[in-house]
């Protein structure tokens, strides 16, 4: 999956980068389907594995235009892990409390904790992304938060957090399919949010705003994969594998027990 992973120090285009592609997985949707229900069972028994051992943390961070598909994966991937190990921490607009603090504060409270993986459903990165698009902050506030997230990513890192970050792109005609399609089913109606238009129509901002994070931000103890999403399957296949083969490379064990339990005899 080394295809999607941004080389830190590149410029990224996005008109480079194609949402509909899905050269690692060429024998169709009902396959993927069934691979993407293998790498959730290999996530489930990894992730039990993480939180009996207690000792690595996992930061993923989702990002995307609306409709992007994160909370599909959120639901599809991590399908069947433990509620116990897992949190997903969703960030909306800041709250007066958040606002009278810094950007970060909000972030760093929710970060993992030993044994535990959380996911970011929207992040730091909105501080600058819709803060900027929007003009919520002045350029010479967000622009320098470029460097403090590194910075703070990179004391997560040295802390012992194993950082994976990932933009869902799908194109600007998948974005319209899907909004249209809140709208035309009942049972979807309820995910339309009129203020997601608002964003629509600044599509080619935010696609340069994008283009600016994961330039910027893409690091090796920190690293972004542009995800090809139009597919849904295609999505949560490659955000399973590089989950997966993160987690396996840890190379973790179950701790051994305090003392030797097969001298003790249960009544
Ligand atoms: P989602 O779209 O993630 O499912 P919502 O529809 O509730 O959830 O949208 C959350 C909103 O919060 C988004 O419009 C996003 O841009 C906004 N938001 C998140 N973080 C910030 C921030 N730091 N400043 C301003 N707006 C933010």
């Amino acid at each position: 999956m080394d295809r999607y992973r941004v080389q830190p120090g590149t410029r990224v285009n996005l008109k480079d980068w194609d949402p509909d592609d899905k050269a690692n997985f060429e024998k169709g949707k009902s396959k993927g389907l069934k691979a993407v229900l293998k790498l959730s069972e290999r996530l489930e028994l990894l992730q039990e594995l993480l939180f009996a051992q207690g000792k690595h943390k996992i930061l993923i961070v989702l990002q995307a235009m609306d409709t992007g598909g994160k909370d599909g994966v959120i639901r599809r991937v991590f399908d069947g892990v433990n509620p116990q190990g897992v949190k997903v921490a969703s960030f909306k607009v800041p709250t007066p409390e958040d606002l009278a603090h810094d950007y970060l504060w909000r972030i760093h409270k929710q970060t993992p904790g030993k044994g535990e993986i959380v996911i970011f459903n929207r992040s730091h990165y909105e501080d600058v992304l819709v803060v900027r698009v929007q003009n919520l902050a002045p350029p010479d506030i967000w622009e320098k938060r470029f460097d403090h997230i590194n910075a703070f990513e990179r004391l997560l890192a040295d802390e012992g957090t194993t950082i994976l970050k990932f933009y869902l792109h799908i194109s600007a005609d998948e974005q319209k399919a899907r909004l249209q399609a809140r709208l035309d089913e009942p049972d979807k109606r309820w995910k339309f949010n009129p203020g997601d238009l608002k964003d629509r129509a600044l599509w080619g901002d935010y696609m340069h705003a994008y283009e600016d994070v994961l330039s910027k931000t893409s690091m090796p103890w920190a690293p972004w994969y542009i995800v090809p999403a139009n597919r849904k399957w295609y999505r949560d296949l490659v955000i399973g594998t590089v989950l997966v083969e993160t987690l396996e490379k840890l190379k973790m064990r179950y701790p051994e027990p305090a003392e030797d339990l097969d001298k003790i005899v249960i009544e």
